[in-house]
């Protein structure tokens, strides 16, 4: 049986330009090729017009070029564009593009499915299924980056982590697809607008700040209270808020960089005074800052989010504390293309 062919985007600079030295061709020939997979982004060996008919051929029959399809794209009313993404395997994803009068804005995925069981989110119910490669997650930037410019006549502004999976369980693939989307030969974006969104995991966000990350993090909250947090993300009973805490003061020592809380208030839940005098408390700890997030209903109606004047309630307590509070609208509900509304329905 034939070797099975390896995917040439697996492949480093460095190793691209091995690979020609030891086909007794020139390691400059590995940045050409190179240059057409990550900066023109081609999908065949045919498009890169630049190398030899015979180098072309010689490619072809070592490697294979794995690449995303976007294979259906919704369009909200409000302008918000939903992609379902199939990698190699036949595997779904989705990521969205949102945008404002300012900037626009790339919530990717970085795992098909999720192994968090959060009660809130619809990813939730599909199960985790595999981590995506680097390239995957780098494709789906690069492909919003066209729509971009197609719909908006701009360039991708920002990127959210903030699509299916939790990134930080992923580590090592999101930080390679940073460096690419950051790197002039990839999408030379500033790693400033870059924010990457966890539930949490202490031991990662203390490995991000010794790594010395440029991008910022935000941590999906919605509790600073153990028993409730624990209650709607199970997985908080392993990774309690002692030790997030202790994770994130490390962060911000190591990194100075101010941390974004995520938190959507539902009625019954976590809307006593004592969920938002916990929340003050929390946010005491770390510089930091408080998105509120609109509720996206999923399901049957055991959450609800909470009337506007509990949510006021907590703006103008967090506020009293000096605690800076933006209030997020959600943005794509009509297309499900709304913060813990993607789960491959389409
Ligand atoms: N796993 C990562 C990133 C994916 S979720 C994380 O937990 O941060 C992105 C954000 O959407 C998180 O803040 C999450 O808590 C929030 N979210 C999930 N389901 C939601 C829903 N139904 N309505 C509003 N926000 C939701």
């Amino acid at each position: 049986m034939k070797p099975k062919k390896k995917d040439i985007r697996a492949l480093t600079k460095e190793q691209l330009r091995d690979f020609f030295v030891a086909n007794g061709d020139k390691a400059f020939r590995g940045n050409q090729v190179y240059e057409w997979l990550w900066g023109k982004v081609v999908h065949s060996f045919e498009d890169m017009t630049n190398i030899s008919i015979a180098t072309r051929e010689m490619l072809q029959e070592n490697f294979v070029i794995n690449h995303i399809e976007v294979d259906n794209i919704q369009r909200s009313k409000d302008g918000t564009v939903k992609n379902a993404v199939r990698l190699h395997d036949g595997l779904v994803v989705e990521s969205v593009l949102i945008p404002t009068d300012t900037r626009t804005t790339a919530c990717v995925s970085s795992q098909v499915g999720c192994s968090l069981d959060c009660k809130f989110c619809a990813t939730s119910r599909l199960k985790r299924m595999r981590n995506l490669n680097p390239d995957e997650i780098y494709d789906q930037v690069a492909a919003i980056n066209k729509e971009s410019l197609l719909y908006y006549n701009h360039k991708l502004s920002n990127i959210v982590f903030m699509g299916m999976g939790e990134p930080l369980m992923n580590y090592n693939n999101v930080i390679k697809s940073i460096e690419k989307i950051t790197s002039p030969e990839g999408l030379g974006m500033s790693p400033k607008r870059i924010t990457v969104s966890t539930s949490g995991v202490p031991k990662i966000i203390k490995k991000m700040a010794d790594d010395d990350v440029k991008f910022n993090l935000a941590v999906s909250l919605h509790s600073a209270i153990d028993e409730v947090r624990t209650s709607i993300m199970p997985f908080n009973a392993t990774f309690p808020l002692k030790d997030l805490r202790e994770s994130l003061e490390y962060w911000y020592e190591k990194t100075q960089r101010r941390i974004t809380y995520e938190y959507v208030v539902w009625g019954g839940i976590n809307d006593r005074k004592e969920d938002i005098e916990a929340l003050i408390q929390f946010c005491s700890y770390v510089p930091c800052k408080v998105n509120l997030i609109e509720y996206n209903p999923i399901d049957d109606g055991e959450f609800q989010q909470a009337s506007p004047q509990e949510i006021n309630n907590y703006i103008s307590n967090l506020e009293m504390h000096g605690i800076v509070v933006n209030v997020r609208r959600s943005r794509g509900k009509d297309i499900d293309a709304a913060c813990g509304q993607l789960a491959n329905k389409s």
